[in-house]
């Protein structure tokens, strides 16, 4: 899915701007990082792409149609956090078919379907034997694998992936480094994940978007960014 962002501008209640009016297209297909300091308002631009925040000014088209107004179902968006709760007191695969099986009755799937489903996602992971454990049972990457199929269960439109691997240690975010790509690979989709390490930016990215204080100030591949001082 393309995503233009028009003139999008956000101010909290306590008045100081945390994005000022930024304008950015993204063909579909696109993997975005988004890299900047704490505070440049990278989470701020993720939320409001969701739906979880309201923009003050401007909007985003999704494929060219207005988003404003759309609910966070409507959008379709998979959103993987950095410490996402998967929920405890389910199972790897309860929790990777939640969203399936939360769904009105009209759209929901048959049960074989959100089998079938969960096992492919699983097997997307490459694990799939872990679909009766528990959270507890698994290791900080094995979750945000997890919290990754189950972002991708509801066949979002786009993902949205704020911090995914910032707790974890540098051996696990190079095996999640991987298995983000595997999935844009096979899935094609429009996906912006949230960073603050340059070389985690640099090595996944197609498109950079460096921010800072609330505005874009760089934007470009890899190989562009690197080449500034
Ligand atoms: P980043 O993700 O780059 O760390 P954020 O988007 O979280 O940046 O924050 C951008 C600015 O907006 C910061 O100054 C932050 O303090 C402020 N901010 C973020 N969320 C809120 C909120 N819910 N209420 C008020 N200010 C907020
Ligand atoms: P490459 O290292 O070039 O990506 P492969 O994808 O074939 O090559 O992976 C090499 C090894 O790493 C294999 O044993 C494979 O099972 C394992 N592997 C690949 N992707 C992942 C992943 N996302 N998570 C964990 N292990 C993986």
């Amino acid at each position: 899915m393309r995503i233009d962002i028009e003139d999008l501008a956000k101010t909290y209640d306590n008045g100081q701007p945390a994005l000022h009016p930024l304008r950015l297209s993204l063909p579909s297909g696109a993997l975005v990082a988004l890299l900047g300091p704490s505070g440049s308002g990278k989470t701020t631009l993720l939320r409001l792409l969701g739906g979880l925040e309201t923009p003050s000014a401007g909007q985003v088209r999704f494929d060219g149609v207005a988003a404003t107004g759309l609910s966070v179902q409507e959008r379709r968006a998979g959103f993987v956090f950095q410490h996402y709760a998967l929920f405890r007191h389910m199972t790897v695969f309860e929790n990777i078919a939640y969203g399936l099986r939360a769904r009105p009755r009209r759209t929901r799937p048959a049960r074989a379907e959100i089998d079938r489903r969960v096992h492919r996602l699983l097997a997307l992971i490459r694990l799939p034997e872990i679909g009766p454990r528990y959270p507890a049972q698994l290791s900080g990457g094995q979750r945000q694998r997890v919290a990754l199929a189950r972002a991708l269960a509801i066949e979002p439109r786009m993902l949205l992936l704020d911090e995914p691997f910032g707790a974890l240690d540098a051996q696990v975010r190079k095996e999640l480094r991987r298995s983000l790509r595997q999935i844009h690979e096979a899935t094609g989709l429009t996906t912006l994940f949230v960073t603050h390490d340059q070389d985690e930016a640099m090595e996944l990215a197609d498109l950079v978007v460096v921010m800072s204080m609330g505005r874009i100030e760089q934007i470009g591949p890899p190989a562009e960014i690197r080449a500034r001082p």
